[in-house]
């Protein structure tokens, strides 16, 4: 009998540990695919995207073969208009390029990382959803500290994210990310309960 593979979500604002629980999975066996990394990945590789993303931000959208982020980020920010045409641009291609990838996934469930599920509605393709809280202070500090960004800009893009509040009633499981020793413990205990739930 065929089984198929589990897709479960992995979320939470910006700064709240997605990547770090992200990695405890990957520690588990779990296969994991970080849709920033990837789309982040096509925007380099793809040629309809390149075209298509030089037609919306102009010839500065590529800097020596690079993808110009601080570039991008400065037009984006501030701009829904913009940023959503982009996503329009990127996203279809994550989608397909997540497909291909989970074809070739030989375990129980897979993880799927990306900030962004309840906001566009992609969490209904989902099997089942995690999602990471920390409060608002620790996350802007998380951040600040590892992208050196002011907190003005960290609050901005919290702002445009739903709150923890809203992510957790639509939530399969809730990791609490404070301290690492006790979420790698919810991580595995969570990982139990997926693998007893197929
Ligand atoms: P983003 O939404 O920006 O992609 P994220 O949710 O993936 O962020 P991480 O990158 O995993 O968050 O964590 C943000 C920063 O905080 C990283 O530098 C990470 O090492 C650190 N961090 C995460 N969890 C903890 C923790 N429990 N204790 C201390 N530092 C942590």
């Amino acid at each position: 009998m065929q089984v198929t593979t589990k897709i479960v979500g992995l979320t939470g604002g910006i700064g709240s540990g997605k990547t770090t629980v992200a990695n405890y999975f990957k520690e588990l066996g779990i296969p994991v695919y970080i849709a920033d990394v990837e789309a982040k990945l096509l925007m380099k590789r793809s040629k309809v995207i390149i075209r298509k993303l030089i037609q919306l931000f102009g010839s500065e959208t590529y800097y020596k073969g690079e993808l110009n982020k601080p570039f991008i980020a400065n037009k984006v920010f501030n701009d829904p208009v913009l940023l959503e045409k982009m996503n329009t641009i990127v996203h279809p291609k994550v989608a397909s390029h997540f497909k291909r990838w989970l074809k070739k996934q030989d375990a129980p469930y897979v993880i799927k990382e990306a900030a962004i599920i309840f906001e566009n509605n992609t969490y209904t393709s989902l099997d089942y959803i995690i999602t990471v809280i920390a409060t608002e202070r620790t996350r802007i500090n998380r951040v600040i500290e590892r992208d050196k960004s002011s907190e003005e800009r960290v609050k901005a893009i919290i702002k445009n994210q739903w709150s923890d509040a809203e992510k957790v009633k639509l939530s399969n499981f809730v990791i609490e990310n404070i301290e690492l020793a006790d979420t790698k413990n919810q991580v595995i205990n969570i990982h139990q309960k997926i693998l007893k739930k197929r």
